[in-house]
């Protein structure tokens, strides 16, 4: 096609920074001057992804159409011979995104116009409540739908347990936890005692705030098959929008144990880089959700056709919402659900700090729990190269989690 633009791409730059929290960036550069910013962030091991892009990815770009998405994405999964894998799916994420983003600017429309137009004026999200106790997370859950949030996950600490997952006290996240000592936090954990006390959080949210609003739980992968069968049978009478990660990712037909004894309904995926990851689960329909992130996942391209494969088989898509994700994965993935005629809902922690809104500027707004997704063309979203270089990389790490006998276990 000839494009009224020459979009040959004539650089990339890649930018580590931590403006309160590290972040991988990348920007392509073409020659007519459009460019597009993709976000590489791979949590605890940013400069893998880094060093990927730089070394590897960079040098065969120099010089191609910026138009061709699909040919470059089939040229850095197929052509590196090394499929899958988060630090490549990463990078091929970030690329795309950012191929995404230019093409949108050339053709002066906004990225969800180019996937086919909006489904909705406006994305639901779910926000995050998390306590110190039972009564503690569930006024910090009333503040939340006072602001106008419908749904909310709710996470408690496991009474006997020094410490619980998501429960930082006066820090804001694990990051700022370890800022003095970068390396992995250690949690405890006890699947007998988190059984005994979860069932007591939803029972006192449910008398607290009725079945109007929604709740949702994130098990983080703690459970066997047969516990989360357990618990979704436990939870059941409480009426969850989901229960996330019962089971570590890597067996998907554990979902089919917990399936078959349980109409709670469940969500995985935010650590799957592929759709082969997640291909049993939603074919089988053994999942509800299915919650890969653009960036973990291969970008806008690949999770449309998560999007389009799941549609098939009554699976909606709900994205991964954490802090590590940049406000261009938070910008490519509202474009995607404001699309998506199966988007069920977003996962919402903010778009960032007052540092990192120093970095990132974005054309989303949150109202009444809901996001509005501007009209800007491409994504709408610009990363300020200067401000980023005030922010050096800064090491830091997810925690880890240990039975109380010593074992390692998931966090
Ligand atoms: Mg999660």
């Amino acid at each position: 096609m000839k494009s009224k633009h020459d979009l040959t791409i004539t650089d990339i730059r890649v930018i580590v920074s931590s403006p309160g929290r590290n972040f991988v960036t990348l920007k392509i550069v073409t020659k007519c001057g459009l460019y597009g910013v993709g976000d590489a962030t791979v949590n605890g091991r940013e400069q893998a992804v880094a060093a990927y892009l730089k070394e590897h990815v960079t040098p065969c770009l120099i010089g191609r159409n910026a138009h061709e998405i699909e040919d470059i994405w089939q040229y850095l999964y197929k052509g590196v011979y090394w499929r899958k894998g988060p630090i490549n799916m990463a990078a091929i994420a970030a690329v795309d995104v950012a191929l995404w983003d230019i093409k949108g600017k050339a053709a002066d429309l906004p990225v969800y116009e180019l996937l086919g137009g909006k489904s909705r004026k406006a994305i639901a999200t779910y926000a995050h409540a998390t306590g110190s106790t039972i009564d503690d997370t569930l006024d910090k859950a009333e503040a939340l739908f006072a602001q106008g949030f419908t749904a909310v996950r709710l996470q408690t600490a496991v009474p006997g347990l020094k410490a619980s997952y998501g429960v930082l006290g006066d820090k804001k996240d694990y990051f700022e936890q370890q800022s003095s000592r970068p390396l992995p936090p250690e949690e405890p954990w006890s699947t007998r005692k988190y059984m005994n006390s979860i069932e007591d959080l939803f029972r006192q949210a449910r008398s607290r705030f009725g079945t109007e609003v929604q709740l949702l739980h994130d098990v983080h992968s703690r459970l066997t098959p047969i516990e989360a069968a357990r618990l979704g049978k436990m939870l059941e009478p409480y009426d969850l929008l989901f229960l996330e990660d019962a089971v570590a990712a890597e067996n998907q037909d554990s979902y089919r144990i917990i399936r078959d004894h349980t109409t709670t309904p469940l969500a995985i995926g935010e650590i799957y880089n592929t759709i082969w990851d997640c291909k049993e689960l939603i074919q089988n329909q053994w999942i509800d959700y299915i919650r890969t992130a653009t960036t973990h996942a291969g970008g806008i391209t690949a999770l449309r056709r998560i999007a389009d494969f799941a549609a098939l088989f009554h699976v909606r898509i709900a994205p991964h919402g954490a802090p590590d994700l940049s406000p261009i994965c938070y910008a490519a993935q509202a474009h995607l659900g404001i699309w998506a005629p199966n988007f069920g809902i977003q996962e919402f922690v903010g778009f960032g700090s007052d540092k990192s809104n120093e970095v990132f500027s974005y054309d989303l707004t949150l109202t009444e729990g809901m996001i509005h997704v501007g009209d800007s063309p491409g994504l709408g979203v610009d990363f300020n190269e200067e401000a980023a270089a005030q922010y050096p990389y800064n090491r830091s790490y997810l925690p880890v989690s240990r039975l109380e006998d010593g074992t390692l276990w998931s966090w």
